[in-house]
């Protein structure tokens, strides 16, 4: 099964998933949209987000960075006079420098994430949805800004007018993710944003069209018309589409079972469950019944 990914709604439900499921019949495709230098080093806040996850050292209270970590670098580059546009901690900033080591001696972020899946004793594959890089702009009132100026920078306050992928039209899977689209079944899409998490990863190209193939299971990320967390209802509203589950539809293309919240409004085809998970019991409990779907 593959499992496309975010940084937050998705990790939660695979926390749930790798209890139930062999890890080795479990390929993680993650967003790479919102990736971004920073001092020298490549940030790909989603993808570590899973890899912390996956090797249970995550930080659960926010769903980023290392739980327990230190800022000591980045509060002496700051002294230094040095900004960042955001604040990396020191151990997650060591799988910065290695990532960033890797991709400056030859290897592609497919393989530099491998390498460091490994070292941390991640069992399931994780894989960047591809190996071109791919910056998510949102156009606001002040101007286009990267979506870490926008998220971070300006706190997510400005309104949003407009969302553009730079590089998607350019990006395709890598060799290693090809080889497992034409072998694999099943895709989950997980609980994760439909404009800047998700959808990227089926605007890479021959993403949609090897979901075709599969059967295909997606997880609103929203309760009724409300996110659990995030932006995802004005992103929504900014590219077009109704900030409810018509409107995470719309954007998802080929599902065949939606699993929607209780409170969902949803009349199309869907299944409702309860998809809030605060806890690892009530990961798995979803995950559970997401397997038994397919
Ligand atoms: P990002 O990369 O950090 O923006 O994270 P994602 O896109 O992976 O996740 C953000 C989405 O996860 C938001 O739209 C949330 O509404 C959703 N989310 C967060 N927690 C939950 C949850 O417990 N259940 C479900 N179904 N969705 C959730």
């Amino acid at each position: 099964m593959i499992v496309l990914s975010g940084g937050t709604g998705t990790p939660k439900l695979l926390q749930g998933l790798t209890e139930i499921l062999d890890p080795d019949g479990l390929t993680v495709v993650v967003n790479t949209a919102e990736d971004r230098w920073v001092s020298g080093n490549l940030v790909c806040p989603d993808v570590d987000s899973v890899l912390y996850t996956l090797a249970g050292l995550i930080d659960q209270s926010r769903w980023w960075g290392v739980r327990g970590d230190t800022f000591r670098t980045h509060e002496q580059l700051e002294r230094m006079g040095h900004r960042e546009v955001m604040a990396l901690g020191d151990l997650d900033r060591a799988v910065h420098i290695m990532r960033s080591d890797l991709l400056h001696s030859g290897l592609s972020l497919t393989e530099a994430t491998e390498r460091v899946a490994k070292a941390l004793q991640v069992k399931p594959r994780v894989m960047p949805m591809s190996d071109d890089p791919v910056a998510t702009i949102i156009a606001t009132p002040e101007g286009e800004m990267h979506f870490q100026d926008y998220w971070i920078g300006q706190k997510g306050e400005p309104p949003v007018l407009k969302i553009r992928m730079e590089g998607l039209d350019q990006a395709g899977p890598s060799p290693e993710l090809q080889e497992v689209l034409q072998r694999e079944k099943v895709a989950l899409i997980g609980p994760s944003n439909p404009v800047t998490s998700t959808g990227p990863i089926l605007g890479v190209k021959g993403i949609r069209e090897a979901l075709q193939k599969m059967t295909v299971v997606a997880v609103s990320p929203l309760a009724g018309d409300r996110p659990f967390s995030g932006p995802a209802p004005r992103f929504m509203r900014a590219v077009g589409v109704p900030a409810d589950d018509y409107g995470v539809r719309a954007l998802l293309g080929k599902v065949d079972h939606f699993v929607v919240s209780e409170e969902s409004r949803h009349q199309g085809p869907c299944v409702k469950l309860n998809t809030l998970m605060r806890s690892r019991e009530d990961s798995i409990r979803l995950a559970e019944e997401i397997v038994e779907l397919i």
